[in-house]
């Protein structure tokens, strides 16, 4: 972009002298920029390491690269534990697909986290029923910080022509941020969410040193960007953060009547 021909798109010279006048100060920090920077060796900005490990990615997008940690890959639930008590997870594995079992409760992976880039692969069933909050929600808490929904969670939910509050709806960080765009596919058809998680930093005392933040992708669309979290997501009443260390990745068993969506294809890479 001309500077330039933004100031002045018709005289062009005459814009010039104007931005250099009206901007004379730019001229000068730029000038004694120019006058520390001694380096002349292209090589003196080259850096060497260290060197990035080689990844060798899926063979079609979404596969899991060679340094993933697969969480799910459509054998079993080995995994994962219920969040109620431990116990091994109950949900339905058949056909290389994880279907939610709303009585068996929440279910989270037997490994903790911190910071992370995830894939999740989910599907709405195309004869989901419901409206609102109550047609396919299920979520991803990206640290389950506690029993229930504890934690912060990315919502998952059948927004394909249905409406609910926004800061609710898929690909919101439950009533905190809603997402940049509806990204939806229709009912019946797979769609993904690719996320980079930085969990929050706690001091010794408790206080918050750092707080979480989240990039999130729906089928591909930016959804999060670089959100910061106020802390936990909670159905009712503020956010607010209490310390944690590295925390379990929690699946939601919601209690609405709509059919239970299903889950494949996840797996985890620690950063
Ligand atoms: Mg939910």
């Amino acid at each position: 972009m001309n500077i330039t021909s933004i100031a002045c798109p018709s005289a062009r010279s005459a814009g010039r002298v104007f931005v250099l006048s009206a901007f004379g100060f730019l001229g000068t920090v730029s000038a004694a920029h120019a006058q520390t920077d001694t380096i002349t060796d292209h090589r003196a900005t080259e850096v060497y390491s260290p060197v990035p490990p080689v990844v060798t990615p899926g063979t079609t997008c979404g596969d899991a690269p060679s340094d993933a940690t697969i969480l799910f890959d459509g054998k079993n639930l080995d995994s994962w534990v219920s969040v109620n008590d431990g116990s091994p997870a109950k949900w339905v594995v058949a056909d290389g697909i994880l279907t939610v079992d709303k009585k068996g409760g929440n279910i989270q992976t037997k490994a903790s986290f911190s910071n992370y880039q995830l894939h999740i692969e989910y599907r709405i069933p195309s004869n989901i029923t419901g409206s609102d909050q109550a047609r396919g929600n299920s979520g991803i808490f990206l640290a389950s910080t506690g029993k229930g929904d504890d934690g912060y969670e990315l919502q998952v939910l059948d927004n394909y022509n249905n409406k609910t509050y926004v800061n609710g709806q898929v690909g919101s960080i439950y009533k905190q941020s809603i997402p940049l765009a509806n990204a939806c596919r229709k009912p019946g058809e797979w769609q993904s969410f690719d996320v980079i998680w930085t969990a929050p930093v706690f001091h010794t005392d408790g206080s918050l040193a750092s707080p979480a933040r989240v990039t999130v992708l729906h089928n591909g669309v930016l959804v999060q960007n670089n959100f910061e979290l106020k802390g936990g997501t909670r159905y009712v009443g503020k956010p607010f953060y209490k310390a944690h260390g590295p925390s379990p990745i929690k699946l939601q068993a919601h209690g609405d009547k709509s059919e239970p969506i299903s889950y494949r294809n996840i797996w985890v890479r620690p950063l």
